[in-house]
């Protein structure tokens, strides 16, 4: 069997001096990786501009046109992949009614998300990730819910990658749940997103991490007419909602502001995706969003969660919230003519890898901790055993404090382990890693005395 290696994304990217770790690809995610098809993803977003528009105020009763077609539509799909997923996979529409808020609803609405689950194999296994996109869309008036709005970027692009990514992952069973969403209201305030992620902190869900996929399948910018589809965004914030009092006091103290979890998250989505995906550079920026400007990830990084959103490298705004016209020349609206769908398929595979490394790897290493019992230029780790899954062994990850990715992974069996690297100069991180050799999240280590 041809044997593929890959460095480490520090490698490409940094060029450091640091030596570099060998990680073999996973065959089966790699398997996974080459299922995804720019032609099926076409067709999705093709089926989705057909319904007219999306906007989650429009038709409800019409099958053919508005947000009720659109996710019935969607639920079918889902429906679909399920009965090739040996009962694993199911979908319904999860809904509420969303009564007038004053601002951009105005009349009472039944707000439905899609939701499929796809659930883990290992009934100890509670973990839970999550990809999202959302299906509704606006014209240049957010209320205006009738005339033709066809949302093939904004967000048709991120819908069908979680179809995609649903269709050939249904086929395989992981430890942990996965589970795909569209949902709508996104234009309307983020409504769909705030019901799944209070519903998920209410019930006390274990979502260790969200991919929210927003705007991912065109290439060009308006103004400067930069082509470019080897590079795709990932914006995290810093700090989550539970760094208060101590917690933010040790963040300052140790200089830990970009070892947050969602940051920690866009760096193992960099690091995974540079792995899986060839020709594409993940760009981390370390903000939650763009410019003043929001995303569906937001309300579950409000609830707690470790949540990302990933964008297009360089937005059209002549695409993007326009009625469908000519002016001057220029073709405004958010037209499949304008996609690129060897782009989106990238970017459809970005999260599939990610999903996937991360539902077969085992738990987080529990009880992580640095010993500073005595002063010394060695660092000692200690932690205990994950809880689930076929553990390999552990990663200690190293990198300059000035660094943006992990330069170092130094792997170990035990459960402990003393470097000679000083906590003064680096920061560390533990990983554990399966047989097939799926890190999970790493877990920076608290203080040991
Ligand atoms: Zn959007």
């Amino acid at each position: 069997m041809k044997k593929l290696f890959v460095l480490t994304t520090a490698f490409f990217i940094l060029q450091q001096s640091f030596s570099q770790t060998i990680i073999q690809r996973d065959p089966e995610i790699e398997q996974m990786v080459k299922e995804v098809s720019s032609d099926s993803l076409q067709s999705y977003i093709k089926t989705l501009v057909a319904f007219g528009t999306r906007n989650t105020l429009s038709t409800q009763g019409d099958p053919k046109r508005g947000i009720g077609a659109a996710r019935n539509w969607v639920l079918g799909k889902f429906n679909q992949f399920a009965k090739e997923s040996n009962g694993r996979l199911t979908a319904f529409i999860d809904t509420i009614t969303y009564q007038p808020d004053g601002k951009r609803v105005d009349h009472a609405i039944n707000l439905g998300n899609v939701v499929a689950t796809l659930k883990g194999a290992d009934p100890n296994d509670n973990r839970i990730f999550v990809i999202s996109g959302h299906m509704d869309n606006m014209r240049t008036n957010v209320m205006d819910s009738v005339g033709d709005a066809p949302g093939a970027n904004d967000d048709g692009s991120g819908s069908a990658a979680v179809l995609e990514c649903a269709r050939i992952m249904s086929k395989h069973s992981f430890p942990a749940t996965i589970i795909f969403v569209t949902v709508s209201g996104e234009e309307q305030g983020l409504l769909g997103a705030t019901f799944m992620a209070n519903k998920a902190k209410k019930e006390n869900w274990n979502i260790e991490a969200v991919l929210n996929n927003d705007i991912m399948g065109s290439n060009n910018s308006n103004e400067t007419n930069i082509i470019d589809n080897t590079k795709v965004r990932v914006f995290s914030e810093a700090f989550s909602v539970q760094d208060t009092g101590r917690k933010a006091l040790m963040i300052r103290q140790l200089g830990l502001e970009n070892d947050g979890k969602a940051r920690q998250l866009a760096r193992y989505v960099k690091e995974i995706g540079e792995r899986y995906v060839d020709n594409l550079q993940v760009v981390m920026v370390y903000r939650n969003d763009r410019f003043l400007r929001g995303g569906d990830h937001t309300p579950y990084v409000e609830n707690g969660f470790a949540a990302v959103r990933i964008t297009e490298m360089n937005e059209n705004y002549y695409h993007q919230h326009q009625n469908v016209r000519k002016e001057n020349n220029i073709q405004y609206g958010d037209l499949q003519e304008f996609m690129d769908f060897e782009y989106l398929r990238k970017n459809t595979a970005l999260n599939l890898c990610n999903l996937a490394n991360l539902a077969k790897s085992p738990s987080m290493p529990p009880d992580v901790k640095i010993e500073v019992k005595k002063l010394t230029n060695n660092s000692i780790f200690s932690w205990a055993k994950s809880a689930n899954g076929k553990i390999k062994g552990y990663y200690i990850l190293i990198r300059e404090t000035t660094s943006p990715v992990w330069q170092k992974k130094i792997f170990t069996t035990d459960t402990n382990i003393t470097l000679p690297y000083s906590k003064d100069n680096y920061f560390f991180a533990v990983q554990s890693v399966s047989e097939t050799g799926n890190e999970s999240l790493p877990v920076v280590p608290g203080i040991g005395r």
